[in-house]
């Protein structure tokens, strides 16, 4: 009985997660059916129809993020630890975001720490959940602003990887919530962004923070234990000598 309840309550979360997913596509698939339409009118001047490509275009980027949140958060996948740099990371994070558009009007501050020792994480996880990180704060500067990044060591001995934004900030209520699934603010969130980022972070060994203030901005700490440590530059003198 008790293994038929869990069953019962799996499926009705299956049901919610679909139902969920096929809301969010509704939208999105009827904009687009109508642009096509547009673009096939003969009689529609051809800026009018640019315009509307760009619209579809926009569309489809909206799904496939949508679609990816839905995907992680429905597929869990253990993570495939290596040794890596918090700073490769970073830079490779940013790169993706970069390449996924990124955002011309934020500017972004890269502060690395020198001689920090590696981590031992899935790079592509912990990748995605700084991407996850740099979409959120881009969306929260709607008029521009600065996103840090950078690395630290921490006091507590471990690697630090901060993702920072001086956008709209978050409120103490909706503060406790921000982890919760499907909770969002934003019309067309899923709200799955932050629950996946702490799977994420904490399926490879790390913990995560949050402070923010409503109007000022909003930081994300990541804490991995350091491999090693002893820094790097320590390590490769005490082999040698
Ligand atoms: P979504 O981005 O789809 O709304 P998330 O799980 O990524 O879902 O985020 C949940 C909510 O947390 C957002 O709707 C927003 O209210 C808040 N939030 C997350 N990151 C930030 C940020 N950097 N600045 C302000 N609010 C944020
Ligand atoms: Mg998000």
């Amino acid at each position: 009985q008790q293994e038929q309840l869990i069953r019962r309550e799996r499926l009705a979360s299956v049901g919610q997660l679909l139902a969920a997913l096929a809301h969010d596509l509704r939208n999105p698939l009827g904009v687009i059916r109508s642009s096509a339409q547009i673009m096939l009118d003969r009689n529609r001047p051809e800026p009018v129809k640019e315009e509307v490509a760009r619209y579809v275009i926009d569309e489809v980027d909206r799904l496939t993020h949508r679609i990816n949140d839905f995907l992680r958060y429905a597929r869990q996948k253990p993570p495939e630890p290596e040794l890596v740099s918090a700073d490769a990371l970073l830079r490779e994070a940013l790169h993706q975001w970069n390449a996924q558009g990124g955002q011309e009007r934020i500017r972004v501050d890269l502060r690395l720490a020198p001689d920090l020792p590696l981590i031992l994480v899935d790079p592509h996880q912990v990748k995605e959940a700084l991407v996850n990180l740099f979409m959120n704060a881009s969306e929260a500067m709607p008029d521009g602003g600065t996103l840090t990044v950078g690395t630290k060591r921490a006091a507590s001995g471990s690697v630090e990887l901060t993702v920072a934004d001086t956008g709209l900030g978050i409120s103490e209520a909706n503060l406790r919530r921000i982890f919760e699934p499907f909770f969002t603010t934003k019309e067309f969130g899923t709200g799955l962004g932050l629950t996946n980022v702490k799977r994420l972070v904490e399926d490879n060994g790390g913990t995560l923070h949050v402070t923010s203030k409503e109007g000022a901005g909003t930081e994300f700490v990541l804490y991995f234990p350091a491999h090693c440590d002893l820094p790097t530059a320590a390590r490769n003198s005490s082999r040698s000598g």
